[in-house]
């Protein structure tokens, strides 16, 4: 197949641009969008022939539901049932946002993109180009990360080619994706709500405006803990480059001196080191192939180039990345569970 790549500035959108990426959607295709969090795959979330698609372009396991993507809050009403008060409360706080809310589902929600689920997962991004597409094509758009299934997700178009040139119909350029992380989930059904992932809004946040938050805990899973994770998605292997990952945690010096050590180990059995740093530690370390990955100060940053990163380790040939762990609050949360599943949950912890 051949994919048309849509060149689009977020500032100055042409509009007949998105009327022509709008119509391939409405019409089954799919088209790959900038969205604030992560690159979204996008395809007409009432027809069952192009969410189809979906799943293999991206190899992505069916038992793992899609995300509907919607531009005007009238929607959720049409789609879902039981909207408590606090639901509507997070949507009209954090929409449009990184945040996604799982519903008890209409049933004019096709099953495939609830992978068989009585609930349904929704979101109102925020990105300029993501919000006109959605409007224009005039339908819910079921939109999963535009990476192949099991890779980094995607943060500028340059990725989404990568991974999807000759399996779409379009790919929108809308520059980087600012976030970073995907979006947060949370099930909507329950009182309090659960966190089934975390991401751009963080934990804080949500308790801040509605006083009580749960969070799944097969979250804080580590290896050989038994739970099972509410949200199909988080039980799969995830956000995996070629290279194998290393989480090491522990105080930021001792992090450092741990990570020397392994860098001279690697090296002497002829596996190439690399070191995920940040830019307070990223002098620390004696090797060639180290990446600062953002400000410890301004976590931020952090998750803005965490996917990145990774891809590019790819593209330098390094074959184990040795990641230095960061806090886990705020949007820390949601780096590092990035980065623990990148890592499969390999952890050295340095005391
Ligand atoms: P992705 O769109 O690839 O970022 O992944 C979407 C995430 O949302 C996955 O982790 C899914 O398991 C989760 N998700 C989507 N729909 C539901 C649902 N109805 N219930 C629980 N989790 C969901
Ligand atoms: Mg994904």
């Amino acid at each position: 197949m051949k994919t048309e790549i849509l060149k689009i500035n977020r500032d100055n959108i042409d509009i007949d641009k998105i009327k022509y990426a709008a119509k391939v959607l409405r019409e089954g295709g799919l088209v790959a969008f900038p969205t604030e969090t992560v690159y979204g795959l996008g395809a007409n979330a009432l027809n069952e022939k192009s969410l189809k698609k979906i799943f293999e372009a991206k190899g992505r396991p069916s038992d793992n539901p899609l995300i509907v993507h919607i531009a005007d809050k009238k929607d959720v009403y049409q789609l879902t049932l039981d909207i408590s008060e606090y639901a509507e409360k997070l949507m009209d706080m954090f929409w449009p946002g990184a945040l996604t809310l799982v519903f008890k589902k209409d049933s004019k929600v096709p099953d495939i993109v609830t992978a068989g689920l009585s609930t349904v997962a929704l979101r109102m991004p925020q990105h300029p180009i993501a919000l006109e597409l959605i409007r224009e094509a005039k339908v819910p758009v079921a939109a999963p990360s535009a990476n192949v299934s099991g890779r980094p997700s995607p943060t500028s178009s340059k990725h989404v080619i990568e991974d999807l040139n000759g399996k779409v119909d379009v790919i929108i350029e809308g520059g980087n994706a600012n976030i970073g992380v995907e979006s947060t989930v949370i099930d909507a059904t329950l009182w309090p709500p659960v966190v089934l992932r975390p991401g751009g809004i963080s934990i804080e946040q949500l308790k801040d405006a509605i006083g009580h938050i749960n969070v799944d805990p097969a979250l804080f899973k580590e290896d050989g803990d038994k739970f099972v994770p509410k949200s199909p998605g988080m039980k799969y292997k995830h956000y995996a480059p070629k290279a194998e990952v290393i989480v090491i945690e522990g105080e930021v010096l001792k992090v450092a001196g741990k990570i020397n050590t392994l860098i001279e180990e690697y090296k002497c059995k002829g596996i190439l080191p690399g070191v995920l740093s940040t830019k307070q530690t990223r002098s620390f370390y004696k090797c060639e192939h180290v990446v600062s990955v953002g400000d410890r100060l301004e976590p931020e940053t952090i998750a803005a180039n965490l996917f990145k990163a990774l891809r590019d380790f790819d593209d330098m040939g390094v074959q184990v990345i040795l990641a230095e762990a960061v806090e886990s609050t705020g949007i820390g949360l949601a780096i590092m569970n990035r980065m623990k599943k990148a890592a499969g949950y390999k952890t050295i912890y340095v005391s």
